[in-house]
């Protein structure tokens, strides 16, 4: 059998970088990067698996050919469109795809205990999403808060689109109990930081994560590119990855 290579895309970038050296890490082979500029049907050709993370408008053109060449992927990048997210899930009936908001084991870990925290704590507690990231991150909120707030959503039958409020401005007057804020601060080198804040009359619990290099993210890209190798076609997040489900 032929060894199982990479294809890295937005090479040169931030994540790109700290993947490539998270692949050599732990032993896998990069068969090909690109980025902005480069044709991606050929360096798809000759490898099993693409980790994605360039921009979220790459994503229809990434899709449609590793779809077209039976490549898995794993798509790290933030920030997509309804259509696009629709194409994602459209492409997992076909190949196996991994596709995250987060790839760290303590962020998955934040995921897990922040819907365990809002079934124990009860519809009394305020919530609110408080997230910061550095000075070139390009969407907010982050696709992590976007997770967070969709849980806690999920857990009190909200709807993101609806219950969420994006800071609070100006004369708004008091917060209702249905609605959960999410709140992105954007400044420096900060690598990931977010906090769930639970706020009840008398009391306050506070969940958070920070993540201070990029390696916690490209170990766990890596680590998802390496589980997808023997899944069928579907769509998978960092929760099945680490088992957590
Ligand atoms: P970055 O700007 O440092 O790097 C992006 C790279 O992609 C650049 O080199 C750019 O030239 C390249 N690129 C852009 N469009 C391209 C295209 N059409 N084809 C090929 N290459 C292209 O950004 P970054 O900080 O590395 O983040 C990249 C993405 O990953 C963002 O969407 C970010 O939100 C997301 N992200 C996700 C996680 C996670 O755990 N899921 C963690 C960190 C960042």
């Amino acid at each position: 059998m032929s060894e199982f290579k990479l294809l890295v895309t937005g090479s040169k970038g931030r994540m790109g970088q700290a993947v490539i050296s998270a692949a050599q890490a732990q032993g896998v082979a990069v068969g090909a990067t690109i980025d902005l500029g480069d044709a991606l049907a050929p360096a798809l050709e000759k490898c099993d698996c693409v980790i994605d993370f360039s921009s979220h408008h790459f994503t229809d053109e990434l899709l449609t050919e590793a779809v077209k060449l039976k490549k898995s992927l794993v798509i790290g990048t933030t920030g997509h469109t309804d259509e696009e997210l629709a194409h994602i899930r459209e492409a997992s009936k076909v190949i196996p795809v991994v596709f995250a908001s987060n790839f760290s084991v303590g962020v998955n870990t934040l995921f897990w205990l922040t819907r365990k925290a809002t079934e124990l704590l009860g519809p009394d507690f305020d919530l609110e999403v408080i997230e910061m990231h550095h000075r070139m991150k390009k969407d907010a909120p982050s696709g992590t808060a976007r997770t967070l707030v969709e849980i806690l959503a999920d857990v009190r039958g909200l709807s993101y689109d609806s219950d969420c409020r994006h800071g609070r401005f100006g004369d708004v007057g008091a917060r209702t109990p249905k609605e959960i804020g999410v709140h992105a601060l954007r400044g420096g080198d900060v690598v990931g930081d977010h906090t769930v804040v639970f706020a009840n009359v008398g009391e306050r619990v506070e969940l958070t994560h920070k993540a201070s290099s990029r390696d916690t993210f490209a170990g766990g890209a890596v680590r998802a590119a390496r589980w997808l190798a023997d899944k069928p076609a579907g769509l998978y997040d960092m929760q099945d990855v680490l088992g957590l489900k």
